[in-house]
This record gives structure tokens, C-alpha cells and sequence, in this order.
């Protein structure tokens, strides 16, 4: 990592697949990013420093299915804060509130436990990557809608041509994230 910033390093171990899952989408693939001890560190480092302060610091950390997992329990451990999964649907077991909202290809639904935040807990919601935006407001509204606070949204790339990052924070969401895509 030699005078290159965080942002350039993680930027280089995140790989390109293009037309998939379909014609014309360019995949950002991280599990280049996740593979390397060193460059996991670095990644996780990341978003563990921005959070960790106590004006930033989160009750509980929300992940998004499924990406959004890997990052978020990790950084929910380091933190030593709660770790809640917003999943796709059909996967809770217990009673759950869902949103169904529109992806970059297709459609989803994506439910949240009843009684994985508590009215009043501020949350922070992360996934991998932010394209129309969509995932991540549905998720924002499933914890809004049980009373929570989303203190931020967080992801490692932003694919900002495609709006949603700017939908986001019109909306009024604070957002974070590491690296920009420019394409798709
Ligand atoms: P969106 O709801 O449109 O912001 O899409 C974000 C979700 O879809 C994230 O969970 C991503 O993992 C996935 N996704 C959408 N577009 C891409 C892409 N070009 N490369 C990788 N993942 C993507």
C-alpha cells in the first residue's frame, strides 16, 4: 500500500465481470477485496474508523442479504455492537415486515424481523454497493418503520451515474462510501 490512498488500494481489488448477470450490467465483483487477509483489514479498517468515534458510533449495525452480511457482522464485531440481517424474502423464520422495491435488473422483497431493532436504536444499514439506491431505502424503511433511526448508510462502491447515491441523500440519508464507479 505505498503512497496509494485506502480508497485506490481497495479500488484495485475490486474486479470488473462485464455483461453479468446480464447483457450490458458491469458486475463490481468484491470478493477480490475479501480474499486477502491484508486488504480485508484495510477494508474493514475503513469503515471501523469512521464509526468508532462516539458521535458516529451506531446501537446496532443492519447488514443487507447478502453482501451487506459479510461487511456488517464484521464491522458490528469490531464495534462491539448487535449485528441485524435485512434478508430476502422467505428466509426469517420469525415475524417479519417487508418492502418490495425495484433492483438495476428485476424486482425484490426484503423483510426485516419485528423485533430486530427497538424503537429509538440508531442504526447503522451497510451493503456492498449502492446502484439505483433502491436496496438500501427499502431496508431504511423497514427499520424506520419499526421505529428505528438509520444514522447512515454505508457501502463500498457507489455506482453514481446510476443515481441512487443522489436519490439517497436527497431523501435525507447521510451516506459513506469508499469507492466510485463511473460506467455500467
Ligand atoms: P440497487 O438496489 O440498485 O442500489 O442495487 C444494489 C444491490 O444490488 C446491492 O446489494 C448489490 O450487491 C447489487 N448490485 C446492483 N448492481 C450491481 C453491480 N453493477 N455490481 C455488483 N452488484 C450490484
Amino acid at each position: 500500500m505505498q503512497n496509494i490512498s485506502v480508497n485506490q488500494y481497495l479500488r484495485d481489488h475490486i474486479r470488473t465481470v462485464p455483461d453479468w448477470p446480464a447483457p450490458g450490467i458491469q458486475f463490481r465483483d468484491i470478493t477480490p477485496l475479501l480474499q486477502d487477509a491484508k486488504v480485508f483489514r484495510v477494508l474493514i479498517d475503513a469503515f471501523v474508523h469512521r464509526y468508532m468515534s462516539a458521535d458516529r458510533r451506531p446501537d446496532v449495525v443492519a447488514g443487507l442479504d447478502a453482501r451487506g452480511f459479510i461487511i456488517g457482522a464484521v464491522v458490528a464485531y469490531e464495534l462491539n455492537v448487535g449485528f441485524v440481517p435485512i434478508r430476502k424474502k422467505g428466509k426469517l423464520p420469525f415475524t417479519t415486515v417487508e418492502e418490495t422495491y425495484e433492483l438495476e435488473y428485476g424486482s425484490a422483497t426484503v423483510e426485516l424481523h419485528t423485533d430486530a431493532v427497538k424503537p429509538g436504536q440508531r442504526v447503522l444499514l451497510i451493503d456492498d454497493l449502492i446502484a439505483t439506491g433502491g436496496t438500501m431505502m427499502a431496508g431504511r424503511r423497514l427499520l424506520e418503520r419499526q421505529g428505528a433511526v438509520v444514522t447512515e448508510g454505508a457501502a463500498i462502491v457507489d455506482l453514481p451515474e446510476l443515481g441512487g447515491s443522489a436519490k439517497l441523500r436527497e431523501s435525507g440519508l447521510s451516506l459513506f462510501t469508499l469507492v466510485d464507479f463511473a460506467g455500467h
